[in-house]
């Protein structure tokens, strides 16, 4: 019924992107939790992923980073003990605190790391902070799956061909090409034709995943994007918008029942992609790397 749950924190970020969804989502719903052990309502949500079998939980922010979190091991450990086996946990973050935490980070299932350039000067212009994070340093201490999420503005759309070589090199598999949520551009227009007419291998959540020399190029739009979650926010609301930016302070009176008739699959926009936009049609039931709604890069 709901592909993923997201715990998400709020507090000040170690990065000020100029794109921070942090910034549209409803500021009654961004209370610093950064040393709140445990999170708001957590117990509530638990039972809420142990009644609906969710086995995909994600740490996340609203508007902060979720490696800032002062209470990480003992929020890994609790949700450990309280999921099925085999249950997911994934971590969405800058990658800025990564090496320092390496054994933490290395308790998580996969990690999703925001990396929108290996130009210095592009990286310090999109998260708004210079001195990105040594990501083969990254890499190399990393002792599970990492996804690349990069998020696509005008500063660094020249650069995708490069980006993408780069991530090939240092034997990335997975990478996310991410509208920036509202823009309406097709892919045909900010990909180039190099990248944007290779086959799609699948579909995932209605977005392509293009084959790159082996490596997963998933071209995310939240506007094209089928998907089902529940969110916990910093405040404690729980809420099962899709888009975080449509959550409001009082969701958690409004939430589904479980096997509720009134549950749908949350759509966002029109259906994507658009028929006949890719040589060949996918069917959309194949599983894969989830970009997941929450951190906000
Ligand atoms: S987008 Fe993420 S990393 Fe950037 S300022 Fe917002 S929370 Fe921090």
């Amino acid at each position: 019924m709901f592909d993923f749950a997201n715990i998400l924190f709020s507090g000040p970020c170690n990065a000020r992107c100029p794109f921070c969804i942090g910034q549209q989502i409803d500021p009654a719903l961004n209370q610093n939790n950064l040393h709140e052990f445990p999170p708001k309502n957590l117990a509530a949500f638990m039972a809420l992923i142990q009644a609906h079998t969710i086995r995909q939980i994600v740490m996340s922010g609203t508007n902060t980073d979720p490696q800032l979190y002062s209470y990480e091991t003992e929020l890994i450990r609790l949700i450990r003990d309280q999921t099925a086996p085999g249950t997911q946990l994934s971590l969405h973050t800058n990658g800025r605190q990564a090496l320092q935490k390496m054994a933490i980070f290395n308790q998580y299932d996969r990690v999703t790391l925001s990396w929108p350039s290996f130009n210095p000067e592009t990286y310090r212009t999109m998260m708004g902070v210079p001195h990105p994070p040594d990501l083969q340093a990254i890499l190399n201490a990393s002792a599970i799956p990492i996804k690349i999420s990069c998020v696509l503005t005008g500063h660094n759309l020249v650069e995708i061909p490069d980006f993408l070589a780069s991530c090939y090199k240092l034997g990335i598999r997975r990478v996310v090409l991410r509208k920036v949520y509202g823009d309406s551009r097709s892919w045909e227009r900010l990909i180039p034709s190099t990248i944007y007419n290779r086959l799609p291998k699948m579909m995932y959540r209605g977005n392509p995943v293009l084959d790159y020399q082996g490596m997963q190029v998933t071209l995310w739009d939240f506007a094209a994007t089928q998907s089902r979650s529940i969110n916990l926010f910093s405040t404690g609301v729980i809420s099962a918008a899709y888009l975080l930016s449509e959550a409001k302070r009082d969701s958690t009176a409004t939430f589904p029942a479980r096997n509720s008739p009134t549950i749908t699959r949350h759509r966002i926009g029109q259906p994507s992609p658009r028929p006949g936009s890719w040589r060949t049609p996918v069917p959309d039931d194949t599983p894969l790397p989830r970009r997941l709604p929450g951190h906000c890069v």
